[in-house]
């Protein structure tokens, strides 16, 4: 059993410079693969277990490439491996005369909520990408939401799960003048440039 993903990367292009001026590095974006278990199907046994799964120990890159992380490029890609995957037979191995045939199992979880929102085709990072959620509803509990099962494979979504709730609280003083959470017009930006009203209050204390 193998988990798989990909993410991207970005860097600030410094002095070194390519042959050709098309070319760039400023984006990656990598696809690995972790093996977490070996296991017989037969016993039941567990032949190898990953002592360290979380660990970039064990971690194989599947493929590189010099591009930006964006949804089309992220669903390419999950789709691409995904038919790999699909393609894949059964090693032989033999030892002491005796054949096994050991079958690969690869599951993508190792994602990132931009990953889950591109393979489920939600394109708000504030939407929840099995219930569809928005910020609107996520404080009324009693409202039950027809959910999408083929997400559920990524796990819960983070945004349920309040763990900025300390944040959120201390964002409330910050945007008491505009009384928005939310700044979209020209004159509630700036009234509540929070970044501002940050600082202010961060230097304030330190000289407390
Ligand atoms: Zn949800």
């Amino acid at each position: 059993m193998y988990k798989w993903g990909c993410d991207g990367s970005q860097q600030t292009r410094f002095k070194q410079e390519f042959e050709s001026n098309s070319d760039s590095d400023a984006n990656i974006f990598q696809s690995s693969f972790v093996p977490l278990q070996l296991s017989c199907n037969q016993e039941n046994k567990v032949i190898w277990q990953n002592p360290l799964p979380s660990s970039t120990r064990f971690c194989k890159p599947i493929g590189i490439r010099f591009v930006k992380e964006i949804a089309d490029i992220t669903n390419e890609e999950i789709s691409y491996v995904q038919n790999k995957i699909n393609l894949l037979k059964a090693t032989q191995v033999t030892q002491t005369n005796k054949t096994f045939l050991v079958k690969h199992v690869k599951m993508l979880a190792m994602v990132d909520a931009k990953d889950c929102n591109a393979a489920t085709d939600t394109k708000s990072t504030m939407r929840c990408y099995i219930c569809g959620a928005t910020s609107k509803e996520f404080n009324d509990l009693s409202k039950r939401k027809d959910i999408n099962e083929d997400s559920l494979q990524f796990g819960l979504s983070a945004l349920h799960a309040r763990i900025r709730l300390l944040e959120g609280l201390l964002h409330v003083p910050y945007k008491l003048p505009v009384k928005k959470w939310q700044l979209r017009n020209k004159k509630t930006k700036k009234i509540g440039d929070t970044r501002r009203i940050q600082k202010l209050v961060e230097s304030d204390s330190r000289r407390s």
